[in-house]
Parts: structure tokens; sequence; C-alpha cells
């Protein structure tokens, strides 16, 4: 049977954003004609995406000004997560959060207690991107952990590409710091982690074995898939061989690395296509 042979028998499908479904301002080719085939099969789909910036509103936003009308339900990104993630795992606690005016509304709204980021000590401290991180805040997070606070993150994406290829700064390039001086590793919410995925999986009713995840990161979205026994299909926007060529595990191996992360197992695909467009035509066959 084809690689792709599982496609027909899966009941939802879950997509990456960055460098799945848009690059940069842009929607990739093939998306919207895949998302109608989906809708007309009665197939589950959702976003999810380690952005701990934006919300699933200002994302849907976002997807509305490039041409594609998604409901604000079928959009999860770790910002709107992060709150109950929290308070399923601890209950309700007391919160410094190191990262966006959204992620910190999401954690109020899950019913915690906000604490100023220059106020002594809290539960925990959740880093997320922020782009107002500083020497003082890293002093300030390094002495409540110091005092017990328990550090978790957003996610542990060092960088993402920006508009023309450059790496910016993500989350887990502020983590680094932080973990380098308190000793600490911090526990984190999305991709890789199975917590994501779990709820992906709720929104839409569907068991890890009817899931597909389409995605363009090997380190997060792959291996996460794979270690919660969903299917999956690579992106490789170019940079791999394609399905049927030899060698595609030493490029698998070389991605790895070149993500920002130190490899830890495989994070093998079951289907690698160039793109989206490509998924679309497998889609199609049937
Ligand atoms: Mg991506």
């Amino acid at each position: 049977m084809a690689q792709h042979g599982f496609l027909p028998r899966m009941q939802a499908y879950f997509f990456d954003l960055d460098g799945c479904i848009y690059h940069g301002d842009r929607l990739s080719a093939g998306v919207v004609p895949l998302l109608d085939r989906l809708r007309q099969q009665g197939l589950s789909y959702v976003f999810l995406t380690n952005n701990s910036r934006l919300g699933a509103a200002e994302i849907g936003s976002r997807l509305e000004a490039m041409g594609l009308t998604v409901p604000d339900d079928r959009i999860l990104p770790v910002t709107d997560i992060a709150g109950k993630y929290l308070r399923d795992k601890y209950g309700k606690l007391s919160v410094k959060t190191i990262g966006s005016d959204s992620l910190a509304r999401n954690i109020a709204e899950a019913g915690h207690t906000p604490i100023a980021w220059d106020a002594p000590g809290a539960d925990v401290v959740i880093v997320g991107r922020d782009t107002e991180f500083h020497y003082n805040k890293l002093q300030r997070i390094a002495a409540d952990i110091g005092h017990g606070s328990r550090l978790i993150a957003t996610n542990p994406d060092r960088y993402h590409p920006g508009q023309f290829g450059e790496r910016v700064p993500e989350t887990g390039s502020l983590l680094a710091a932080i973990e380098a001086v308190t000793g600490k590793t911090a526990e984190c919410i999305g991709k890789p982690e199975p917590y994501m995925f779990e709820q992906a999986m709720q929104l839409c009713g569907a068991a890890p074995d009817s899931c597909v995840m389409v995605g363009d990161n090997l380190e997060t979205d792959i291996r996460g898939s794979r270690q919660a026994g969903l299917r999956s299909v690579w992106i490789t926007n170019g940079s791999a061989p394609g399905p049927a060529a030899e060698g595609g595990a030493e490029v698998l191996e070389s991605r790895s690395s070149a993500a920002g992360f130190a490899p830890s197992g495989p994070a093998r695909p079951d289907v690698v296509v160039n793109d989206m467009e490509e998924l679309y035509q497998l889609v199609m066959q049937g």
C-alpha cells in the first residue's frame, strides 16, 4: 500500500499554521481546496499552533485577511489552552505571566490569580514569547524559581522563521536563559507535548488512530503527533526529497538538528510532501 493509504480512513486533520497553512502573510496554494474537500466529506479539522502571543480570534482575523474563513473554535493556539492546562493539572494557582497580554488574559479567565512580574513570588511562572523580556525580569524570575515557583513554558521552540527567512527568537530562547540561571528545566504545554493533541482530539471526538497531523517542524509537529499516537504528514517546503526518494532519513536527522532542538529518538513522518498542494492531490486520489 502506498505510504498515504491511510488518509481516506482519517476522521480529523490537524494542521500547523506557520510554514503549512501560510508563509508570512501568504496563504499556501492548495489550502482552500483541501479544506473544502474535508468539509464536503464531513471531516473535522483543527489548526494547532505553538503561537503563544495570539488567541484564536486574533489568528482568525489574520487568516480572514489572507482569504481563509475559519470558525474560531477550529483554531487552537497554546495561548488559549495555557490557563486550562494549569487548572486541569494543578487547580487554581497564583501565576506570573512572562508573555503577551492575550496569554495573561487567558490565564486570568481560567480562574488563576495574576501576579505582576515585579511582585515577589507565585505558584507558577509561565513563560511565553515575551517581546519585552529584559535583564531585570530574568533576575526576578530566577529569585521566584529559587523560592519554589514552578517553571512552565508555553512551547519549547527556540526560534521561528521570519518573513525573509531570518530567525525570530521564540519562547525557547528566553527559556534557555532562565534555565541557565536557575538550573531548572521547564515543563512545556504546546507541541510536542501531548496536551494540545489531546485537546484537539476531544474537540473532534476522534481517537488517535483516526487523526493525522500535518506540520513542517519535525521536532514539534511530527515527533509530538507520533508520541500521541497520531499519523503525520511532513511538509518539507522543498527541503527534502519526495516520498519515494532514498536517503530521506539523513535529511530528517539533519533537519532535526537544524530546528534548534537536541534530537532524541526518531521523528519520522508517515508521509512526506513538499507542500499543501501536493497533500491536496494525495487526498483527492482517495
Ligand atoms: Mg510551522
